[in-house]
């Protein structure tokens, strides 16, 4: 297995997740549970990570990645309908799960 994608923020490593996932890219989230629940781990060290379960996609695997790099550079969105900041990786609100405008 091949670490892809780590990041503090866990949402950002699951939106991750899923965009493989519709691609047929299976991966494995570790550390997911890590914040708080993990004794004595300092959060810190562990952010959650994104591992690749079959090296022959990597090449695949990494350029999606680098698409949702680009996207996650991109200008936040205002929800519509809870008036929510959203990160602009993110296609439906975090807070109320409508659709970006
Ligand atoms: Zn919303």
């Amino acid at each position: 297995m091949t670490l892809i994608y780590t990041r503090e923020n866990k949402l950002l490593v699951e939106n991750a997740r899923n965009v493989l996932r519709m691609n047929g890219i299976e991966t494995v989230m570790k550390n997911e549970f890590s914040s708080g629940a993990a004794g004595d781990l300092a959060p810190l060290d562990t952010w959650p990570e994104l591992w690749l379960v079959d090296n022959t996609q990597l090449a695949k695997a990494q350029k999606l990645i680098e698409q949702i790099e680009v996207q996650a550079n991109g200008d936040d969105w205002r929800c519509n309908q809870c008036q929510e900041l959203n990160g602009s990786a993110f296609e439906v609100c975090w807070n109320c799960g409508a659709a970006a405008n």
